[in-house]
């Protein structure tokens, strides 16, 4: 699924935008698209999210307010990260 494309767009947002690093807050000066630097009460890195600016899906690492581990999936849409949690 990774393509050299999306390797070298990696300070770029997928709609080819530039990415703005305001606060901690990683956005696309394009189309709007943000991450924040925490997604449930996990850290998010800066190449954690440049990469979901750049279009990829990351399978993260997450550990519940009870303390149980889980993944889950992340990715932009609509310009925001949605996570899907695996089973
Ligand atoms: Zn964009």
């Amino acid at each position: 699924m990774e393509s050299n494309s999306t390797k070298l767009k990696k300070n770029h947002c997928q709609c080819g935008g530039k990415i703005q690093i305001k606060n901690n807050l990683f956005g696309c000066e394009n189309c709007h698209a943000i991450v924040y630097p925490k997604l449930l009460g996990r850290d998010i890195s800066e190449s954690e999210a440049l990469s979901l600016l750049a279009g990829e899906t990351l399978l993260l690492h997450f550990t519940s307010a009870t303390g149980k581990a889980f993944a889950a999936n992340a990715a932009i849409k609509n310009g925001k990260v949605t996570v899907e949690i695996q089973k």
